[in-house]
């Protein structure tokens, strides 16, 4: 892939922040943007590195960004920037050392220590969705396979679904099947949905508390569409790290009964953090941002 420089792949976001603008009065209105990235990125520049899912390298998105729209521009990565907005919240109240996690399509986190965010040198910083937690398990969009994204992340948990359904389970899966589906059905009761839903809780609580004894970190917060399921997600993941402190007193240790935490707006912490940010950024706390 070839760096990029200008702004046609910039287009669609210039669009829809103008859009956004046209709901406050117009880009006259705002005073500062913050875009948040699913990559690698380098925040001090402004640059993404690379965004695998968005074929974006080495582009210099502030300087585009602020230069079309004559306003100044945040770029960060989207689990580090919902992270850092965390800082000071009510959610991790005396707490300074935590992780941000997002699970959706792929499963992105963040790091807070010591009361700063940690980028790491790409700003992955923290990232557990590429452990391994399956040995020849599914491949992965990494290039290894059965990375915790592959099990936990919601196109894991449909395709766990849809084999186990094929293996015998309990009548066909719908074509278009979502992870909402599956938690949605094992809150219903389903046996199959809340077989796959467990195996997925109980996988994911284990590399969080593998990130939060190698970070010694003191919370973990999930976030992303898939933890609109709620309860249905976090029983399981609560009865994960039960056993798993029960078992050990370094376990114990790390993380309380409570460690692993919803946030509240699962779907919307990156976007609460990147209003913070742009605000901080432009020195105002009024209007809110694009
Ligand atoms: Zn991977």
């Amino acid at each position: 892939m070839r760096p990029q420089a200008g702004p046609a792949p910039v287009t669609p976001i210039l669009e829809v922040i103008r859009e956004a603008a046209e709901a406050v009065g117009g880009l006259g209105a705002v005073d500062a943007v913050a875009i948040a990235v699913p990559g690698w990125v380098n925040a001090s520049g402004g640059i993404v590195n690379r965004a695998v899912n968005l074929g974006w390298e080495e582009l210099p998105l502030a300087a585009i960004v602020a230069g079309e729209l004559g306003l100044p521009c945040t770029v960060e990565n989207d689990a580090t920037l919902a992270a850092a907005g965390l800082i000071g919240s009510a959610l991790v109240a005396g707490v300074s050392s935590f992780a941000y996690v997002s699970l959706g399509t792929g499963i992105g986190a963040g790091l807070v220590l010591d009361g700063e965010a940690y980028r790491g040198v790409r700003g992955m910083a923290g990232e557990v969705g590429h452990v391994v937690v399956e040995e020849d398990g599914s491949p992965c969009a990494c290039g290894r396979r059965g990375c915790l994204e592959t099990v936990a992340a919601a196109p894991g948990i449909v395709r766990a679904a849809q084999e186990m359904r094929a293996d015998g389970g309990s009548g066909p899966a719908p074509r278009e099947l979502t992870a909402r589906d599956v938690y949605l059905a094992a809150a219903a009761g389903d046996a199959v949905a809340a077989t796959v839903i467990d195996r997925a809780a109980r996988v994911l609580t284990g590399a969080l508390v593998d990130l939060s004894v190698a970070c010694d970190l003191e919370v973990v917060v999930l976030g992303g569409g898939v933890a609109l399921a709620g309860e249905t997600l976090l029983a399981p993941v609560r009865a994960e790290l039960h056993r798993l402190r029960s078992a050990s007193p370094l376990v114990a240790g790390v993380l309380g009964p409570d460690g692993i935490r919803l946030h509240p707006r699962p779907a919307d912490a990156v976007v609460d953090s990147a209003v913070a940010f742009a605000r901080g950024r432009s020195g105002r706390g009024g209007e809110a941002p694009a």
